[in-house]
């Protein structure tokens, strides 16, 4: 049985700055995000498996968010410089992907077999060099973390009547992460 508050206290445990239960309607997705993924700012579309194409079309990946009824939606917030401290930008991801893995080290105790997705920010950080570039299969296929903009969710509408707020002030740095789960008669 799943104990949600228990959840939300092992994800702030676990170094996250904030964390709240939100339900499946306040998630918003738009196949938008993973359009921006293959616009390909990052340099990463189709060169790793935690990220589209390969983690799938935004359809399917819509349609499995529409499967779970509730999740804990976290952020890392970390202060920069000024907007042009690319380098601290950089550290405080870092550090939020440190925070997520944390999370997802605990999820399959805690979620005492609840049918749960977490999603994290960024691309995969496992290897120096993924292995779809070699055409070979992920080398930590139950390890990876995909990103919640690569399933076609919209962070800052999703944070709309939360507690938890898509920016946090001059000179800091926001990443999200978030684990759906599948509400049952027991938690
Ligand atoms: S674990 Fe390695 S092979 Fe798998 S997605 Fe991450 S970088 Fe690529």
């Amino acid at each position: 049985m799943l104990d949600q508050e228990k959840l939300v206290q092992t994800v702030l445990s676990c170094g996250a700055a904030k964390a709240e239960v939100i339900t499946r309607e306040q998630i918003v997705t738009n196949r938008a995000f993973w359009d921006i993924c293959e616009g390909n700012g990052c340099g990463r579309f189709g060169k790793y498996w935690n990220c589209p194409p390969a983690i799938g079309e935004p359809e399917a990946l819509m349609a499995e968010i529409d499967t779970f009824s509730r999740a804990v939606l976290y952020q890392t917030i970390g202060e920069i410089e000024d907007s042009f401290d690319i380098e601290g930008m950089g550290e405080v991801g870092v550090s939020h992907k440190r925070t997520s893995r944390r999370i997802h080290n605990t999820l399959p105790e805690i979620m005492d077999g609840t049918r749960f997705l977490h999603l994290s920010s960024g691309g995969c950080d496992l290897c120096a060099r993924c292995a779809k570039e070699e055409n070979k299969p992920c080398r930590f296929p139950d390890k990876i973390l995909k990103p919640m903009e690569g399933y076609c969710i919209n962070v800052y509408r999703t944070t709309k009547g939360t507690g938890l707020k898509y920016i946090n002030g001059a000179n800091t740095v926001t990443y999200f992460g978030i684990i759906l789960f599948e509400e049952t008669e027991n938690g």
